[in-house]
């Protein structure tokens, strides 16, 4: 049995007669940039997430850079990011001219520790970006409480997590304002670059709306130097479409999700993902964790099963970040999560069959390797 690491062959076959006949009115419309496609789309997204408004937006990582400008944080400023973030998160703080404060994550949950927060805020800590890192929800109660003792902003990073809730309140709802990535393999996907930013405060969204478009509200009149980072109208136009879709492919990838707990639950030294008490995770990724993870990584390949890492290198130690003088052991939760983690297939499509095949090659693996 060959199995990828991720399909789009069944999210493709459910869309693909809405799509093409999306795609004929698109052109026949022929307004090709900022049309009505973007506009249901930023209402059906708003309305999805239980927010007053989204504004669509180029990409995710635009989406947090634009968050943090409509805030007013730049340079002299600091703001919180979990250490064993994708990049991109910590990207978006730095070209805005303000500095990533790392903080690492609970090693069971791989979200920020909220217990470590308190330590990592200055006198220039402006805002905290939580991560709901494979679309497990962080613990926004006391995330939340901490940014409101501190008058700190709150800027979700929801680009793995659409769909997600923490207390029945779904993610990308709980900051001031929040982010999300449609890259075309999150859980909402767009068919090439698209992101979001949700919010209900009405003057954050006009300013986003004005970033996203070189600064500018009204056609000729730019009140500052701004962007050109939109959401494209055909990529709305294909989220619309998705967004009727996400539920389900979101309950299809938690069973899947407890197809794997099931089978592997018990095994000796393998570390599976834990859903924190009164939350909701939406399973973008399947993470694992054990010691020998590179062996076991090559022998599913040997396989023809193709997994990934998420993330080899974390953030500080990454050359663009050599900068901030962050040493190997400065944060070792994050670095430890950077060994041993490994995402097995997850995928909406994914057979009970894959699942057991997987599992089977991995309870076989860790027998063997125990006896040498
Ligand atoms: C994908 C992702 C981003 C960036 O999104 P792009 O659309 O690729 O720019 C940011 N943060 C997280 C956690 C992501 O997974």
């Amino acid at each position: 049995m060959k199995i990828p690491f991720q399909s789009f062959d069944k999210i493709n076959a459910q869309i693909k007669g809405e799509v093409l006949e999306n795609f004929e009115a698109f052109f026949d419309a022929k307004k090709y940039v900022l049309g009505s496609q973007v506009e249901e789309f930023e209402n059906r997204f708003a309305s999805y997430c239980c927010t007053d408004h989204c504004i669509g937006v180029g990409n995710g990582l635009d989406a947090i850079k634009l968050s943090l400008l409509a805030l007013n944080i730049g340079e002299g400023d600091e703001v919180i990011v979990p250490a064993n973030t994708y990049i991109a998160t910590v990207l978006a703080v730095s070209h805005t001219g303000a500095i990533p404060v790392f903080v690492e994550p609970n090693v069971k949950t791989y979200n920020i520790d909220p217990k470590k927060i308190e330590k990592s805020i200055s006198k220039k800590t402006k805002a905290i970006i939580p991560v709901h890192l494979y679309g497990q929800p962080c613990e926004m109660d006391k995330i939340m409480s901490i940014a409101e003792n501190y008058n700190l902003y709150v800027i979700e990073d929801n680009a793995q997590a659409q769909g997600a809730t923490f207390k029945n309140k779904l993610t990308g709802s709980f900051g001031s304002i929040n982010a999300t990535s449609f890259y075309p393999t999150k859980n909402l996907g767009a068919l090439g670059d698209a992101g979001a930013i949700t919010t209900n405060d009405e003057k954050l969204m006009e300013r986003c709306r004005s970033l996203r478009n070189y600064g500018s509200l009204h056609k000729n009149y730019n009140d500052e130097i701004g962007y050109n980072s939109r959401l494209d109208e055909l990529q709305a136009g294909v989220l619309s479409i998705k967004l009727s879709y996400l539920n389900k492919w979101n309950q299809e990838r938690r069973k899947i999700a407890s197809w794997y707990k099931e089978l592997l639950g018990g095994v000796e030294r393998l570390i599976l993902p834990v859903e924190i008490n009164r939350a909701e995770s939406v399973f973008h990724l399947f993470v694992i964790r054990m010691n020998n993870r590179d062996g076991l990584k090559k022998y599913l390949e040997k396989k023809n099963v193709q997994t990934m890492i998420h993330y080899p290198i974390p953030s500080h130690l990454q050359k663009a970040y050599k900068y901030l003088l962050y040493k190997e052991g400065r944060f070792p939760i994050s670095e430890e999560l950077s060994e041993t983690s490994l995402s097995l297939p997850i995928f909406v499509g994914m057979t009970k069959n894959q699942v057991v095949y997987i599992s089977d090659l991995i309870i076989e693996f860790m027998k063997v390797t125990k006896l040498k």
